[in-house]
């Protein structure tokens, strides 16, 4: 059965449009509608869907199983959380993310103790990086073992923080199978019709996850996985971006080293997206790349601190800087007090990145940042934090220079906006008013209906 979309809103004419097999098949001001479902738009825009170019789909699915702690922001909330969390589930261990140590004061076993007893407790700080552990779960994960990373008191006893662990606490706890459904069903509603998973060392265990939530249609959204080797292992239901590589700069930057590593992968054929945060780690990205040589779709994530003299590399060598302006709104007022004064100009930079000539894309990073694309582009433009500063006013660009980045080819972030024309896979998102309207005060209750593939996926 054809789906017909009239009096829809499609880059300012009013049209209607004809889905057939997962395709646009007709757009025209004069549709047959005979044998056909038919959406009245009421002058509502049809945009393509949205792509969110880095993501962390099964971090996201855990958070929202486990106990949240984003929102809460004293110490006193945070203890009555945990407490709660643990006398309301019997057994089996505990997970919390979230953690921040500003709002919610310093953290150690001892403390966790205190709220869980002898109950299994892990808690994710915000950053992803670290993860602080109850007496009780450190027992059972380190089980004797030592490895780098366990944070230990000046006697010799750990603190309960474990740096840069993930992979092998993961290891060591019990697997949870957490449902991609909800999180499939949040980003739907967002118009999001594809998402980049830029999770390094996909293993299989988190590879089968993905792969049935693709093929039970849980999760409905089209997929990119950056962490996986090879395309054929995963061409049953997703594609293989750029190489992710992550570095760091508190287990040691090697410019040399790094460039070796993308230049590996570039002999493969293969580009690169690598992590890079802090001033120290873009300079360093950079350099790599430089030493190295780019290769057509090399990514810089994140570059939230990204010093002006590297622009002329990245414009040069077309590297897209993967941008989260969604960071300034969520942290934005951290920032303010933390980050080094010489530091703050070229913190999340957007628009200068642009008129420098380097492509820009986005992505949430969500769970890290909320997933709400529409909340971004709005931060995108006003560039102000949850108590209403501004960082980096002259970084502010206009809602559809944002929405742009969302609109992207996959597996090309930083080029130019996919349009709603004939023959194109049917992954689009119909909003309420037309796109002027929306853009004027953007926010996801626009977003009316989605479809992957001329497959209605929300409402
Ligand atoms: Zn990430």
């Amino acid at each position: 059965m054809k789906t017909v979309i009239t009096n829809a809103e499609v880059e300012g004419r009013h049209v209607s449009v004809v889905i057939d097999d997962g395709h646009i098949v007709e757009i025209s001001e004069d549709v047959e509608m005979l044998n056909a479902d038919v959406v009245d738009a009421d002058g509502g825009a049809l945009i393509v869907g949205l792509h969110d170019h880095h993501v962390h789909l099964l971090a996201m699915a855990a958070r929202r199983e486990g106990i949240d702690l984003d929102p809460l922001q004293t110490p006193l909330a945070f203890d009555d959380a945990l407490r709660l969390a643990s006398a309301n589930s019997e057994t089996g261990w505990l997970r919390a993310s979230g953690y921040d140590e500003h709002r919610h004061g310093v953290l150690d076993c001892r403390r966790l103790d205190a709220l869980v007893g002898n109950r299994p407790l892990r808690v994710q700080h915000r950053s992803g990086l670290a993860w602080v552990l109850s007496t009780a779960s450190l027992d059972l994960v380190l089980n004797g073992e030592l490895p780098d990373g366990v944070e230990l008191d000046p006697d010799g006893i750990p603190t309960g923080w474990l740096l840069r662990l993930d992979e092998w606490i993961a290891d060591r706890i019990p697997p949870t199978a957490p449902s991609l459904r909800e999180v499939g069903a949040e980003l739907a509603a967002y118009g999001i019709t594809g998402v980049t998973d830029a999770t390094p060392n996909l293993g299989q265990g988190r590879l089968g996850l993905l792969r049935s939530a693709v093929s039970d249609r849980s999760l409905p959204q089209r997929l990119v996985l950056l962490g996986v080797d090879d395309p054929a292992a995963v061409a049953d239901f997703a594609r293989v971006g750029p190489a992710k590589i992550v570095i760091d700069e508190v287990t040691g930057l090697d410019p040399d080293a790094l460039a070796r590593i993308i230049s590996a992968h570039h002999l493969k054929d293969r580009a690169v997206a690598i992590h890079a945060v802090s001033r120290a780690e873009t300079v360093t990205a950079v350099t790599a790349l430089a030493l190295a040589g780019t290769y057509p779709g090399d990514r810089i994530e994140h570059g939230s601190v990204l010093p002006e003299d590297l622009d002329a590399i990245l414009a040069s060598g077309s590297v897209t800087v993967v941008v989260q302006p969604g960071l300034v709104g969520e942290r934005g007022d951290h920032y303010l007090s933390s980050v080094d004064r010489e530091d703050l100009p070229f913190l999340h930079r957007a628009a200068s990145l642009q008129s420098a000539g380097i492509a820009v894309a986005i992505g949430s990073d969500a769970p890290v940042t909320s997933a709400d694309p529409w909340a971004t582009i709005a931060t995108a433009t006003t560039r102000q934090t949850r108590s209403g500063n501004v960082i980096g006013e002259s970084e502010r660009v206009d809602a559809r220079t944002a929405l742009g980045w969302y609109l992207t080819d996959p597996l090309d972030p930083g080029g130019s906006p996919r349009r709603v024309v004939c023959a194109s896979a049917a992954d689009l998102c119909l909003l309420d008013a037309p796109l002027d309207e929306v853009l004027a005060a953007p926010d996801a209750a626009h977003v009316r209906m989605t479809w992957v593939g001329g497959r209605l996926v929300h409402p």
